[in-house]
């Protein structure tokens, strides 16, 4: 007997039209990449080659610290658009045509330099296309609201543009429109799937502890940059690396969290998690935690970010189910590490106040990758600028100048902490 046509129906809980049907673009999907030569870039790049067929790169941008390889990237993907903001047109020009005779191929992008480059890069035209903003730091902002501006779906590597231009940003954009590639915030997407708004209670955001895990205050006095630098579980670039030695990082993503899904900060808390299987995790009303756990590589939210709303296939290796493992999930150590506390303060208040505490850990941390500054200088600079930041009274963000504005502030403020925790540390 053959089954009956009733039985070969997908289960009506299961979304899409054939549980054997993948995501198969009839025309390949348009994409920009903002930050192309950066860890996040690149890593976008290898997704797009390792799935022909998928995607089609139509710009990239950059900063110019790496021409050659914007150059051979432009040229690899025969892509439409270069900008680059740090470099002159000459530059990028010499280096497209190297890039292109080593690879015997023509290239002839137009070519974009200057501040603006990346904004006309993020608002070229694409039809049903994606911008990725993987550049690194608060000057990603303006690519972000021009993306945005522009109606392109934004897959948001850029935290900081959203953390600074907060409501500026949850102002332009429809709903969808950001899509999140930070592990975590890629992980709550996936989690949320299960549930209804109102039936969420809480978002747990893991945090590996980074490489000082476990070590009190007193520990941390003099460790180098080297060690800061030396992450156990992901790779990425400098000063994200630093973030997760100091947990600003985390701070930052809670701060992310609550403007991408509107939770409140009473009711999204921080699990440290030095394995970096489990990415994120929602707890729902009836007691039910659903998780979403890979091992820690950014291709798949990358990917992920990339498709939207569908999964490529055979992006990385799954979790090895075969090998026995062990998991562990501790509190934060608030004394140590108090960065996470003064973010949900700072996101609390809102308005210019996540921009100047943004900023000043910018400064902070580029001191302290200068060896101006020692590392529990970096926070306790933060905490310094946001106490004097806040006496001075915050001010709603209505456009790019006020977000500028507050950063100038809050940088000035935190060389003046800089120069005089200098000056004191002289004999
Ligand atoms: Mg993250």
């Amino acid at each position: 007997m053959s089954q009956s046509p009733q039985s070969r129906q997908p289960h009506p809980l299961l979304p899409g039209q054939s549980p054997t049907a993948l995501w198969q673009p009839s025309t390949p999907r348009p994409l920009v990449i903002l930050g192309s030569t950066g860890s996040i870039g690149t890593q976008a790049l290898d997704v797009v080659r390792s799935h022909p067929g998928y995607f089609r790169v139509v710009g990239l941008a950059a900063g110019g610290g790496r021409l050659d390889l914007l150059a051979r990237q432009a040229v690899e993907f025969g892509v439409e658009v270069v900008g680059v903001t740090g470099a002159d047109a000459d530059q990028v020009e010499a280096a497209l045509a190297a890039a292109a005779a080593a690879a015997g191929q023509a290239s002839a992008p137009k070519v974009l330099t200057g501040p603006d480059s990346a904004c006309e890069v993020a608002a070229w035209p694409l039809d049903d296309g994606v911008v990725l903003n993987g550049i690194t730091g608060s000057i990603g902002l303006a690519p972000t609201l021009a993306a945005l501006r522009a109606g392109r779906i934004l897959a948001l590597a850029n935290k900081e543009s959203l953390i600074v231009g907060g409501p500026l940003v949850t102002s332009i954009a429809t709903p969808g429109q950001i899509v999140p590639v930070d592990s975590e915030h890629s992980a709550l997407a996936q989690c949320l799937r299960a549930g209804r708004r109102e039936e969420i209670r809480r978002l747990l955001l893991t945090a590996s502890g980074g490489p000082f895990r476990g070590r009190r205050r007193r520990d941390l006095v003099g460790v180098s940059a080297a060690e800061a630098l030396a992450h156990p579980t992901w790779r990425m670039g400098p000063v994200i690396t630093v973030n997760s030695a100091t947990l600003v990082n985390k701070a930052l993503e809670v701060i992310e969290a609550h403007l991408l899904f509107d939770v409140p900060f009473d009711r999204i808390d921080v699990v440290v998690h030095p394995q970096s299987v489990v990415h994120s995790m929602v707890e729902f009303i009836d007691g039910s935690t659903v998780a979403h756990c890979s091992p820690p590589n950014m291709r798949l939210p990358i990917a992920l970010a990339l498709a939207w709303p569908h999964r490529l296939a055979e992006v990385i290796p799954p979790c090895d189910w075969r090998q026995a493992t062990s998991w562990v999930f501790e509190p934060v150590d608030g004394e140590t590490f108090p960065a996470i506390d003064i973010a949900r303060r700072v996101g609390t208040v809102g308005h210019t106040a996540p921009a100047a505490f943004n900023a000043a850990n910018e400064e902070a941390v580029s001191a302290f990758l200068a060896g101006r500054l020692d590392f529990l200088g970096i926070v306790d600079t933060v905490a310094e600028v946001v106490e004097e930041f806040l006496a001075a009274g915050v001010s709603p963000v209505r456009d790019l100048d006020d977000v500028l504005e507050a950063e100038t502030v809050a940088r000035r403020m935190a060389r003046d902490v800089i120069a005089r925790r200098a000056g004191s540390a002289t004999p």
